[in-house]
């Protein structure tokens, strides 16, 4: 009699070394394969299990195999096909279904629970095979090595896939490749040695053990290329995968419009440059650029030209940065830069190439245009050494140089935090002006070039600021604007100059500003309805100016308004045209009722022949759309008789008149002064420029 276990010949030891390969490799991909599984749902998951399965059971049922064909039993060995097929079949069905269960975690126990079902599968496999192995003699089988070899092979399996799956420590994945492989061995040997063969025909024959090696080669190679699809398809998933993780990855730390990074990006790279500054005692530049005429762009020429600067100036600024250097886009037209340097010539050096970058022509279609840009520029660490206040602080400079017609770079500066300080308390304080009944009303005539006669008065806003005096409404205005107090204060001016003009003994117009922000935030037609109605002043008194950034800034809903506004009956006038867009397209938009021409060109007609002719043109335009023209900041006697030679309708301006405190208005004019710009000068900061 022959225990098969112990007739391992030397001959066949590297068959044995090639069956533990083909187990280490197979449990090796097999856990690999899994752990794809474990990332997927559905019926990719189940793709994937299948994967899994294919790899366990061709690599367990290999191994068997050729461990099988290892031995030499002395008696003539033959393989039943279809229990063979069968057996590797059982296998990968098995831990299917092992694999499945351990994955579906809905038991508490699942990854033990299907491990032991994988480690059943394995059994399974050993014993369905064991029944197609005929050898010619008599075979038994040792019921208790039976059993331990089912009890190792379900127990390893549990335990290699409770650490495959539940990873509790570090080694978890190298300790379920070692369990695994052991549940095979274990099985395979106990289950060798609980079966003993007493041959009945003596020597198999030497053609026939060479016929068994070449089979188990085949058979290992066959295992091997499958067990290597499954590679291959890990591969490729990995990558495909990895690919896709690395664009999100860019999509996440990049802007998709321009590829510059991002914000994200941006905040990343000042943390790691900062933290190296620190230690190597260089300085870090943070600066800040917000395009000037972006949206000038984007309005007058559509969304599509506006991308397409943004792509060039994208493309310029990736373009210049050196070693060292970062740039990113950090919204709609804001970019942002960084750079270490040692000398302050450096960082010069690379504010110059921005600068350069941001003010060269850009061709779209048909059309050249010029952004520009303000850039504000804060150094770690004499600016501040927290990334907050570095970024904000290069904002302050960026502000500064927007408002700052003749720069484009800022440095920050320390004052700059106390003018943004100071007017963060002007907002507060303007918050509570009107309660506190600071504000006022100053009226200036609108006079009939021709007669003489007075058509009408504007109103003008004033604060009476308790500690500053007078605030003038070029100040002020803007910080409403920003704050958003303008709603409330626009109410006010209307409400006022309705109620007091209503009270006049003569039916003079008046004319009210109203600030683009009161298009955008207020049901605007229904607030000047109901405070005519309140105030009983008749709609045809009332005239509104508007600028054209009013129309730009969102033309269909101000249009929208503006008609609605009109069928009250109210007029409305252009303020300041000539500067800014003057498009003839607005004039075109909406039939206005008034046009008023800027006072820049009143104060340039005397000397300059182009302001002459501006305003002749606008005075031509104004006569063919049958619009007719104030103009105003009439200063001089002159400057009243060119506006009569040119056939000026109306006019407005110190010399006919200063705005005055309503009380003041009909008195003659030397009685009152407006007061403003000698009693104020310059004590509340710069604002960044917006027009009403
Ligand atoms: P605006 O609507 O163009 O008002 C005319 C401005 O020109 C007034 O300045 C007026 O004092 C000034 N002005 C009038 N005649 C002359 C002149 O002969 N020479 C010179 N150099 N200036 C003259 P003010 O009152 O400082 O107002 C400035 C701007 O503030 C206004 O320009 C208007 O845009 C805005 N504003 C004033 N009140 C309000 C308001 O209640 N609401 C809104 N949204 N804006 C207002
Ligand atoms: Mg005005
Ligand atoms: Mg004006």
């Amino acid at each position: 009699m022959r225990v098969l276990s112990c007739i391992v010949t030397e001959h066949n030891l590297w068959l044995v070394l090639l069956a533990a390969f083909v187990c280490i490799s197979g449990g090796w991909i097999t856990l690999g394969l899994l752990q794809r599984a474990e990332k997927t749902q559905g019926l990719q998951r189940g793709g994937w299990i299948f994967l899994t399965a294919v790899a366990a059971g061709s690599s367990v049922w290999c191994t068997h195999f050729i461990a099988m064909l290892a031995y030499e039993v002395g008696a003539p060995v033959t393989f039943d096909p279809i229990l063979t097929m069968a057996s590797f079949l059982l296998a990968v069905a098995g831990s299917s279904v092992g694999f499945a269960v351990m994955l579906s975690r809905t038991p508490r126990l699942a990854p033990e629970l299907g491990g032991a079902g994988v480690g059943l599968a394995i059994a399974t496999m050993h014993y369905t095979g064991m029944m197609a192995y005929h050898v010619d003699g008599i075979v038994e089988w040792n019921q208790s090595y039976v059993i331990s070899s089912v009890v190792l092979s379900v127990t390893l399996a549990a335990f290699a896939f409770n650490q495959a799956i539940r990873r509790p420590w570090r080694l978890a994945p190298q300790a379920a490749l070692v369990l695994f492989v052991l549940a095979v061995v274990a099985l395979h040997f106990t289950a060798m040695t609980a079966v003993s063969v007493t041959p009945l025909a003596t020597d198999a024959g030497l053609a026939d053990s060479y016929a068994l090696r070449a089979m188990a080669v085949a058979v290992a190679g066959g295992g091997l290329l499958i067990i290597g699809t499954g590679v291959a398809s890990y591969m490729i998933d990995e990558r495909a995968s990895r690919e896709s993780i690395e664009k999100l990855q860019h999509m996440a730390l990049n802007d998709l419009l321009t590829g510059l990074p991002n914000r994200c990006s941006f905040s990343d790279y000042l943390r790691g440059e900062m933290e190296r500054a620190k230690e190597d005692g260089a300085k870090l530049a943070v600066i800040g650029i917000d395009l000037d005429r972006f949206k000038e762009i984007n309005d007058l020429r559509g969304h599509k030209a506006g991308d397409q600067a943004l792509k060039a100036i994208g493309r310029r600024l990736a373009r210049l940065v050196k070693d060292g250097e970062f740039v990113a886009r950090v919204g709609g037209d804001e970019f942002a830069a960084a750079k270490r340097f040692l000398n302050q010539s450096e960082l010069l050096d690379f504010v110059a190439r921005l600068e350069k970058t941001m003010f060269e022509p850009i061709r779209i279609d048909d059309f050249e245009t010029v952004t520009g840009a303000s850039i504000g520029v804060a150094v770690y660490p004499d600016d501040g050494i927290d990334q907050e206040r570095l970024v904000s602080n290069a904002d302050l400079a960026m502000y500064r140089a927007k408002a700052d017609i003749g720069r484009a770079v800022c440095f920050y500066e320390s004052r700059m935090d106390e003018a943004a300080r100071a007017r963060h308390t002007l907002a507060q304080d303007l918050r509570r002006a009107v309660e506190l009944d600071q504000l006022e009303l100053h009226y200036q005539v609108q006079t009939s070039v021709s007669t003489g006669e007075i058509c009408g008065y504007e109103a003008l806003a004033r604060w009476n600021h308790p500690e500053h005096g007078q605030v003038p409404p070029s100040e002020f205005i803007p910080i409403a604007e920003e704050s958003g107090t303008i709603l409330m204060i626009g109410e006010w001016v209307l409400r006022t100059a309705c109620r007091q003009a209503a009270s006049w003994d003569r039916p003079y117009k008046i004319a009210v500003n109203l600030s683009p922000v009161q298009f955008a935030h207020a049901d605007l037609a229904k607030l000047i309805h109901s405070i005519l109605l309140e105030t009983g002043l008749s709609p045809a008194r009332l005239e509104l100016e508007i600028t054209e950034s009013t129309i730009i800034a969102d033309k269909s809903r101000t249009l929208h308004v503006l008609r609605q506004i009109r069928t009250l009956g109210v007029t409305i006038a252009i303020d300041d045209f000539g500067t800014g867009y003057s498009s003839l397209d607005t004039l075109r938009s909406f039939p206005f009722d008034k046009i008023k021409l800027d006072r820049s060109f009143m104060s340039e007609v005397e000397r300059s022949i182009q302001a002459k002719a501006i305003v002749r043109a606008v005075l031509a335009l104004g006569k063919s759309l049958e619009i007719p023209v104030l103009a105003e900041g009439v200063e001089t006697n002159h400057q009243l008789e060119i506006l009569r030679t040119e056939g000026c309708d109306e006019a407005q301006g110190f010399f006919l008149g200063r705005p005055k405190p309503v009380g003041q208005i009909f008195q003659p004019d030397h009685a009152a002064d407006d007061g403003l710009g000698s009693s104020f000068s310059g004590r509340i900061p710069p604002v960044r420029m917006r027009r009403r």
